[in-house]
């Protein structure tokens, strides 16, 4: 287990490190801003949306290892599905940082994230971008 936390972690580090797409891409026709004002981040959800579809997706800001991990974590895992299937993954994300006991479906690399449910405060730095990327598709 604690290899396992470790492993997480070690994902965590890498994305707060190294944010996968780290820029508000090119026709971006979406856009939301998001603060948690219990930690400080402050971050901007871009999105292209055409036919219901999250065709690129990208964020800006500044805010804390974990909520930077969790949106490095959300691009990766949203971009190329509709609005609705982002919607779902949100809703899983939020249980599994909620809820006790494992994810109800498997959910990759974003599991990384289930340690923030020790640490009730963390758990907004992790909803935040998925917030703002919610605020942004509903523009
Ligand atoms: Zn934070």
């Amino acid at each position: 287990m604690s290899d396992l936390s470790g492993l997480y972690q070690q994902i965590i580090l890498n994305h707060n490190k190294n944010p996968r797409n780290f820029h508000r891409p090119e026709g971006a026709n979406r856009k939301a801003e998001g603060y948690n004002p219990v930690c400080g981040d402050q971050i901007q959800v871009y999105a292209n949306l055409e036919n219901d579809h999250i065709v690129d997706i990208g964020f800006e800001g500044s805010g804390c290892a974990i909520a930077t991990a969790s949106a490095s974590l959300m691009t990766e895992n949203v971009k190329g599905k509709t609005r609705a299937e982002a919607i779902v993954l949100m809703t899983r994300v939020k249980a599994m940082l909620t809820e006790p006991g494992a994810p109800s479906v498997p959910l990759g690399d974003l599991e990384a994230l289930a340690g923030v449910r020790q640490f009730p405060v963390r758990i907004q730095c992790a909803m935040l971008p998925w917030k703002t990327l919610l605020a942004a598709l509903d523009e």
